[in-house]
């Protein structure tokens, strides 16, 4: 669902915090699809629109934390 609609009550000018979300006074691109957006993921601030964009942003978050951990892993080969 899009954060507009599951947060009608979110106003322009007033900052609310919805989990890890902020509605922000200022729109701008889903990190994810594009579309325009005021709320703003609070940990990375990165614009995000809607529950089913947070869910990708964070699966490719996860697939960069283990792509990065399984480098670490080759490294750690090497060595022995
Ligand atoms: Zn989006």
């Amino acid at each position: 669902m899009i954060f507009t609609n599951k947060y009608p009550e979110a106003k322009e000018n007033i900052l609310y915090e919805y989990g890890n979300y902020m509605w922000s006074p200022k729109a701008d691109n889903c990190y994810i699809c594009g579309r325009l957006t005021h709320f703003i993921e609070v940990n990375v601030q990165a614009h995000i629109c809607s529950e089913e964009c947070d869910e990708k942003f964070y699966d490719e978050m996860f697939a960069a934390a283990a792509y990065e951990s399984s480098i670490e892993l080759e490294e750690t080969d090497l060595i022995f």
